[in-house]
């Protein structure tokens, strides 16, 4: 018997409405999702956009509806068909979350806020086994074509804490992972700090070690391949 294919398995980028609705779909039929987001909590936005109650659609007559979208109305109109603001009321029902038509004819939820929602649509997508990676940032694609991420290990920032006892001579030796071991070294003496020794030249890897304002020993790495 032939194998059965393995599931598809999509990347989503960005947490909010869009991303969350698509892996809602794609859920649904099967496929195992990631949504990845630079900052590290999701529908941030959404949230925001709840505060002052939150304006899930119209209730006018439908081709009124279609028409607020103007010059964007004949390609927008197959996917409104598809998704009718009646129907968006049921999916935000289905979330256990009551619609009411205001007194303009636009429509929210009842619980006015987003969070409700934002909550029941989570805990839904976990039952879907969707998977989240906050904290990244999409940069793009690799040269193999694989998403790219800075998941904010691309840089070391902070501070010196100077006013405890230093460790000159650590039992264990702390080496910070770098992307270019000179402008590292460069940015150590910049911030008050002092370059021990370096690996030397003709070794693939670049490693060495510094000490901090106070004296504390540490090392940083910088593998080949690493720079840009
Ligand atoms: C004050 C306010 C009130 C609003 N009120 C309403 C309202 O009542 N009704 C309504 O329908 N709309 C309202 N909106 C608009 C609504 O919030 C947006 O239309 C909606 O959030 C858009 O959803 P989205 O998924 O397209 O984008 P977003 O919600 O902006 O989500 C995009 C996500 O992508 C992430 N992202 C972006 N770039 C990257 C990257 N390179 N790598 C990783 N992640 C990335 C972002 O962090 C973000 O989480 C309001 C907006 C505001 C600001």
């Amino acid at each position: 018997m032939p194998s059965q294919p393995s599931s598809p398995e999509v990347a989503i980028v960005g947490a909010g409405p869009a991303g969350l609705i698509a892996a809602e779909v794609l859920g649904r039929a099967g496929v195992s999702v990631t949504v990845y987001d630079r900052m590290p909590s999701v529908g941030r936005k959404l949230l925001m956009a709840g505060r002052g109650g939150l304006n899930l659609t119209h209730s006018e007559e439908f081709d009124h509806f279609l028409a607020r979208y103007a010059e964007a109305e004949p390609q927008l109109r197959p996917p409104i068909e598809a998704f009718r603001p009646e129907d968006l009321r049921v999916w935000c029902e289905g979330l256990g979350q009551e619609t009411f038509v205001g007194s303009s004819g636009r429509v929210f939820p009842k619980a006015f806020k987003a969070s409700p929602l934002l909550r029941a649509w989570l805990s839904r997508l976990e039952g879907l086994g969707v998977r989240f990676a906050l904290r990244h940032r999409w940069q793009g694609f690799d040269d193999d074509g694989t998403l790219a991420f800075d998941d904010a290990a691309g840089q070391v920032s902070g501070m010196w804490v100077t006013d405890r006892e230093a460790v000159e001579n650590p039992g264990a030796e702390l080496h910070i992972m770098v992307r270019n071991a000179v402008d590292t070294e460069a940015s150590i003496v910049a911030h008050g700090g002092s370059l021990i020794w370096r690996s030397s030249p003709d070794e693939s890897e670049t490693y060495g070690t510094f000490r901090d304002p106070s004296g504390n020993l540490f090392g940083y790495y910088q593998q080949a391949g690493l720079e840009e």
